[in-house]
């Protein structure tokens, strides 16, 4: 079994993650893929609440299952009682599913950084790292004796990030191109990143 691993902040889930799954799934073959929310330990005062962020993944996930069910979200994270780290979510996920094959998926931006996270090498031993173009985002000028774990860069286009939908919706401006439907719903009905 082919299992796809997909980790963030989720704060909120919108068309870029969309389509990044939607892409992975295809591309990589997945035959299952979890969505995990971390915690955020820099958290601003705008940012939602760790269960609107769980409740927003089970929406994007429920997008997802609508054209075909292998998509699950993991809070697993969030119940860790320390920092959380993507090692110790491969490490987990792992050791629940024995013989699978696991991928990891980023975008561009996070794998550009990954020579600073926990255990990089250990990361890229444990799985395959399928990494997603970031528009807008460029390597230029990244120290070139940094070493990034090997990995798959694919292209991926889609401008859109969460911080630019936070802010949108902070200057009371819609964000339904940004967002999935049921999203921007429960946005709005929880009033959140006012
Ligand atoms: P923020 O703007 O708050 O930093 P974000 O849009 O990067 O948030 P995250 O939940 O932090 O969203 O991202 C989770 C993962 O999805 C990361 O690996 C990130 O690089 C990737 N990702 C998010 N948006 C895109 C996008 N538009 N294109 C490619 N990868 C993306």
């Amino acid at each position: 079994m082919r299992l796809g691993l997909f980790g963030g902040s989720f704060d909120p889930p919108h068309n870029g993650h969309l389509a990044l799954c939607l892409l992975a799934r295809e591309l990589l073959g997945l035959d299952r893929l979890i969505i995990s929310v971390s915690k955020n330990p820099f958290k601003a005062p705008s940012d939602a609440p760790d269960d609107d962020r769980a409740m927003m993944a089970r929406l994007l996930a429920a997008e997802l299952n609508s054209t075909g069910s292998i998509v699950e979200v993991s809070g697993w994270e969030l119940c860790q009682p320390g920092a959380s780290y993507t090692i110790d979510l491969l490490r987990h996920v792992g050791d629940a599913h024995p013989g699978a094959e696991l991928v990891l998926l980023v975008g561009e931006d996070s794998y550009r950084q990954m020579h600073s996270w926990k255990s990089p090498a250990e990361i890229a031993s444990l799985c395959r790292i399928a990494v997603f173009g970031r528009s807008g985002f460029s390597a230029e000028g990244q120290d070139s004796d940094i070493t990034l774990p090997q990995a798959l860069i694919h292209e991926f286009d889609m401008p859109v990030s969460a911080t630019a939908v936070r802010a949108l919706i902070a200057a009371g401006q819609a964000v339904t191109h940004l967002v999935p439907q049921s999203i921007a719903a429960y946005i709005a009905s929880r009033g959140l990143y006012h």
